[in-house]
């Protein structure tokens, strides 16, 4: 076999998320399996998601991740720079913290 590396192929890794899917929908299991199975195709569709991001997505997602309030913990991202103390706090929480120190 050529490819060293590579076990199974694309059609096995449909074939085996067509039954996650099926698995997912039967109303011959209960909501607990149906979850379970669910869940397996989330983490896949997220794999896939993650992998089909470019350079300038990952690079942006990367400053988003910067952009969040200290105190709300919500981000700042894309709140107007005139609502924002910093970065990392809106003006409305800064004000809500002097409040409580008042
Ligand atoms: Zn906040």
């Amino acid at each position: 076999m050529s490819g060293g590396i590579v076990r199974i192929g694309p059609d096995n890794i449909i074939a085996e998320m067509r039954n996650w899917h099926l698995e997912a929908n039967s109303d011959y299991n209960d909501g607990y399996i149906k979850q379970h199975f669910q869940d397996h195709l989330e983490t896949v569709y997220k794999a896939i998601d993650d992998m089909r991001k470019t350079k300038e997505e990952k690079e942006l997602e990367a400053e988003k991740a910067q952009w969040v309030c200290e105190e709300c913990g919500k981000s700042t991202f894309e709140t107007d720079i005139e609502y924002l103390v910093s970065p990392t706090m809106h003006l409305g929480c800064q004000l809500e913290i002097m409040n409580e120190l008042k």
